[in-house]
């Protein structure tokens, strides 16, 4: 298994439902590390840029509403398969397909507000990651 490094977002429902410690906590019992971390509050433009690739979706306007509605926590985790782990701990985009203990069908209300975000690849990881961190930010 290799390290590797992915973005997490708390969502704004998340926040609003105070939910930053047991996210946080669920994520090192799993045995991802926190390699970077802030509390953010987006701007619509910013949260535009985020989400770029999802631009031409019809629920884009919807999203970075939402995503600028109220505060995030936005984290680097570390770990053996980091991307795959999150996207596991996660669960599937609508909660209603969620898997039982997943944080989306324990925390997320619909699939727009769905309690966090993680990066579905390596790749994408990196370029999400530098999106919000330099990289003197991660240790
Ligand atoms: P994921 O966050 O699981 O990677 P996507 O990348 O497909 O999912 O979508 C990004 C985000 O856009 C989702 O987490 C969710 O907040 C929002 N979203 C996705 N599909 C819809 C939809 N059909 N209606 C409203 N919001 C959506
Ligand atoms: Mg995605």
């Amino acid at each position: 298994m290799a390290t590797e490094r992915t973005l997490s977002i708390i969502k704004p429902d998340a926040t609003r439902k105070n939910l930053v410690g047991r996210i946080l906590a669920r994520f090192e019992e799993e045995g991802l590390r926190v390699a970077a971390l802030r509390k953010i509050w987006m701007s619509k433009r910013q949260a535009e840029g985020f989400y770029a690739v999802h631009a031409a979706r019809p629920f884009f306007g919807e999203l970075t509403e939402f995503m600028s509605s109220g505060p995030c926590v936005v984290l680097v985790l570390e770990g053996d398969d980091a991307v795959a782990a999150n996207r596991r701990i996660m669960g599937a985009t609508n909660p209603a397909e969620a898997a039982e203990g997943t944080l989306r069908k324990l925390y997320a209300d619909s699939i727009g507000e769905n309690a966090v975000h993680g990066s579905d690849s390596l790749e994408n990881a990196a370029i999400e990651i530098a999106y919000f961190f330099a990289s003197s930010e991660l240790t």
